[in-house]
């Protein structure tokens, strides 16, 4: 047993640091990559380091998740769980990377440079950087679309990054102690247990399944006189929610959450979002203010700035106003050694984690395929050099028959165009259950129910970046299972 432990604890321990990693090094060339979600995190696990020097810009120096971030808005999970640090993700690189917590501002694709600045501790002081890069992976991902909605950037809670988990949490426990305070009036215990989500796509069904096995598991026991005035409002624009998922999904996620009292209103807009209510405009078109106490805006997303200006500078090529366009090797049209993945490029694939993640490892294989083809062309061209100089003819013989290989193995070298290959598409709607769509050879198969919530836990737990982070994470569940969630604020 000793003997087991000891090579588990190697084996987990075993890892590089950049003291005893390849340094920088000025010959090689520098792949600069922008972001560290999960086009940038894929690609950064899978490239070889060896043949280039590689530098992670981003404002996080982690890698987030984002699939369980509505658990840890209730705190099914701890935010540990679902963070990886982006300088442990490359401590096995051959080469260390290096990593700056920083948000890129601009990109001269014509210089080839990337600006970016870094707010110190000393509130309001900030340093601006440029460096070059030799290739530049664009992968920024988006940010949350409000459409100008008044008062949604001010006083809805998101669900986009960590902190939007942390505060959504704060501020519906508040709800729940402001309504148990003594002596509250009833209309606004009712307020303040009102809690809207805005957004019929996965992010706002997994908040509002999560929020309601929130209510289930842990509200009823603790607050019982609370517990049955707590309502969800699902508030989505278009005629369905989930419009990715297969009709019987829809259906299904819709009983569901009549089944858990979650109210569904389609068809039905927000139009302003107040302190203490929603304007909605419903069905048929009259205004409604409705009273909450929280609204959670899951309505999308939109390029970032940075990306309107870099496609700002291609005015004739990058007219898609939904983001980036890319060529089926995923270079940014119009410009030289860029290359776009993830949300902040306009594909025909939906913007999802497994299409940027499918896009980072293409990109760390047509690097080694670049990498591969410069050693030969470098190979080839110190063959031409000894051909001119040889004398003897025996060696020149030799080496001429070397320049043809060399040749042949170059022009072996293809980098074929990005293909997608769909796993299929997975959501959680609560009270222990989830919906898949799955591509099968004979077409799509779609399931639902507990057996599904098992496999999307599975599915979860396999696609978390690190055994550390598979520990954190079951061990949460199971935390939860057993003593429930935590309701300190
Ligand atoms: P989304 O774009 O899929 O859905 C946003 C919804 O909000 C839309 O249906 C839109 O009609 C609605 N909306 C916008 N403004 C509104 C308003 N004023 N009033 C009412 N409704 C309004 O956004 P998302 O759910 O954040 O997903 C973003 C992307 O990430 C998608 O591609 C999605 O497939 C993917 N994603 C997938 C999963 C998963 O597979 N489990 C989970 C999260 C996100």
């Amino acid at each position: 047993i000793a003997g087991g432990i000891g090579a588990f604890v190697y084996v987990t321990q075993k890892e590089r640091h950049p003291g005893s990693q390849l340094p920088y090094d000025t010959s090689k060339k520098t792949i600069v990559i922008l972001g560290s979600g999960w086009g940038a995190t894929s690609l950064l696990k899978t490239i070889d380091t060896e043949e280039y020097n590689v530098v992670v810009i981003s404002p996080k120096n982690y890698f987030l998740f984002t699939p369980l971030l509505p658990s840890v808005a209730v705190g099914t999970l701890s935010p540990k769980a679902i963070l990886q640090p982006t300088r442990y993700i490359a401590r096995h690189k051959a080469r260390a990377v290096t990593v700056i917590e920083a948000e890129a501002k601009e990109v001269d694709p014509f210089n080839k440079t990337v600006t970016f600045e870094d707010e110190t501790e000393i509130k309001g002081k900030v340093s601006h950087t440029t460096i070059p890069y030799d290739y530049l992976v664009y992968a920024v991902g988006a940010e949350v679309q409000t459409f100008g909605i008044p008062g949604v950037q001010e006083k809805a809670c998101f669900m986009k990054e960590l902190n939007d988990a942390e505060v959504m949490q704060r501020r519906f426990k508040d709800c729940i102690e402001s309504a148990a305070f003594p002596g509250q009036d009833d209309a606004e215990i009712d307020r303040l247990l009102h809690i809207v989500v805005v957004g019929g796509g996965p992010t706002g069904i997994e908040v509002s399944g999560e929020i309601h096995d929130f209510l289930e598991d842990d509200l009823k026991a603790w607050y019982p006189e609370l517990a049955g005035r707590i309502r969800i409002s699902l508030v989505e624009a278009l005629p369905s929610v989930l419009p990715m998922f297969s009709k019987q999904l829809i259906e299904y996620t819709e009983s569901t959450f009549k089944e858990s009292k979650i109210d569904i209103w389609t068809k039905t807009m927000v139009k302003e979002v107040k302190d203490k209510s929603v304007i909605l405009q419903m069905p048929d078109k009259s205004i409604k203010e409705v009273p909450c106490g929280m609204v959670v805006w899951a309505g999308g997303n939109k390029g970032r700035k940075i990306t309107q200006d870099l496609m700002g500078k291609f005015p004739t090529l990058q007219t898609n106003k939904r983001g980036l366009t890319v060529d089926d090797h995923l270079r940014l049209a119009g410009a030289d050694s860029i290359f776009a993945i993830g949300d902040c490029t306009s594909t025909s694939y939906a913007p999802t984690a497994q299409v940027a993640s499918q896009q980072g490892a293409y990109l760390a294989r047509v690097f080694a395929q670049m990498a591969k083809k410069e050693g030969l062309e470098a190979k080839l061209s110190e063959l031409q050099k000894t051909e001119t100089v040889a004398v003897d003819t025996t060696e020149k013989t030799g080496v001429q028959s070397e320049i043809e290989n060399t040749k042949k193995m170059i022009a072996n070298v293809k980098i074929r165009p990005f293909h997608y290959s769909h796993q299929g598409s997975l959501a959680y709607v609560g009270s222990d259950k989830a919906i898949a769509d799955l591509p099968f050879a004979n077409g799509n198969i779609a399931t639902a129910g507990v057996a599904t919530f098992l496999f999307w836990r599975s599915a979860y737990l396999s696609t978390l970046f690190s055994l550390r982070n598979r520990t954190l994470v079951a061990n949460d569940w199971l935390i939860t299972k057993i003593f429930g969630r935590d309701l300190s604020r």
